[in-house]
């Protein structure tokens, strides 16, 4: 399914050729690293800067800026944009940017970063970035690839394997353990997130840490030996109690909090009576086709809502409400 077919979907439009054969050539990175349209995306404590242009803000710093704010503590290669021009992602030590506040509450990303001394720099979490349009979609998706390489990075120092500090590799995109020899690789953990339908009903669910009134599709983690279709299965019956028979493929998303890939899906619905898993869930209830769409249009009775079209889920629900799931 084009990705262009659902609009306003975050961080699927990453425009970059990632070269990514050309990542072991320590020569040639360096000759990108060194042109004058090498542009760098700085990542601090998790969080994009963003230098202040014109009325805008623009996420791609000269090089030169790497040096100005204490250096890098890993940079890599994310790849070349369609007119050429070198893009690199930047992790800058935690010592670059002053937190001055942090009201974050589990779902939203609240902490005040800034750079002293530096009025033209402005730290924005990524999620107000992508959701605010705050820059063009191609450079949100651009973050996000950064954002979520860089993260692992910041935790992933160290060999899982023998406890030794580990060297960046592969302009990048791998660290190496010098004393075990063991290769470490950026994780991409995929999550299934799926509507589980029956007739005119979706299944939607609230987890604890949702805004208020907040309703969305079903979602987990794909476990070790599972398949997409059977991780589906699995969270749709161990969450609500509701056994779902096909499973069709919609639609994937990167989202980089941290680092997972989101497999959109519906799933056929056996049963609608509910056991609802009050652990992982505060609630869970079937919604009717004219609900749903109130959720989307923010028009609910209740004052109910489901997420906004940054997210997958918006899409899996908007396509379910308006033109079914299609099975079979
Ligand atoms: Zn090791």
């Amino acid at each position: 399914m084009p990705v262009t077919m659902l609009d306003g979907l975050g961080f699927v439009a990453d425009p970059l050729d990632r070269l990514s054969y050309r990542r072991d050539d320590a020569d040639e990175v360096a000759r990108l690293r060194a042109r004058d349209d090498a542009r760098a995306i700085l990542i601090a404590r998790d969080m994009p800067l963003l230098l202040k242009s014109g009325a805008g803000l623009d996420p791609m710093l000269p090089m030169s800026e790497i040096v100005r704010l204490g250096g890098a503590r890993v940079e890599a290669l994310m790849g070349v944009e369609p007119g050429g021009a070198p893009v690199f992602a930047v992790l800058l030590g935690d010592e670059a940017v002053e937190e001055q506040s942090d009201s974050s509450d589990g779902f939203l990303d609240r902490r005040v970063l800034i750079v002293p001394g530096r009025d033209d720099l402005k730290l924005i979490d990524l999620r107000s970035i992508a959701a605010g349009g705050l820059v063009p979609p191609g450079q949100a998706s651009m973050l996000g690839s950064a954002k979520a390489l860089m993260h692992w990075h910041a935790r992933r120092r160290f060999c899982s394997n023998c406890s030794a500090l580990t060297e960046v590799a592969a302009a990048g995109w791998r660290r190496e353990c010098p004393v075990c020899k063991m290769q470490h690789f950026p994780r991409t953990d995929p999550v299934v997130i799926m509507l589980a339908v029956d007739g005119d009903a979706c299944l939607l669910g609230r987890q604890p840490r949702f805004p208020k009134g907040m309703y969305s599709a079903l979602a987990g983690f794909v476990e070790p030996g599972e398949t997409i279709e059977a991780a589906v299965r699995r969270e749709i019956l161990e969450e609500a109690g509701v056994a779902c028979g096909e499973v069709r493929y919609f639609a994937s998303q990167p989202w980089p909090f941290p680092s997972s890939l989101m497999v959109g899906c519906f799933a056929e619905a056996q049963n609608r009576a509910l056991e609802v898993d009050r652990v992982e869930l505060d609630d869970a209830r079937w919604f009717s086709r004219e609900e749903t769409l109130a959720l989307l249009e923010r028009r609910h009775p209740n004052g109910l809502t489901a997420p906004i079209q940054m997210a997958i889920a918006h899409h899996l629900l908007k396509r379910w409400a308006t033109e079914g799931a299609s099975f079979r």
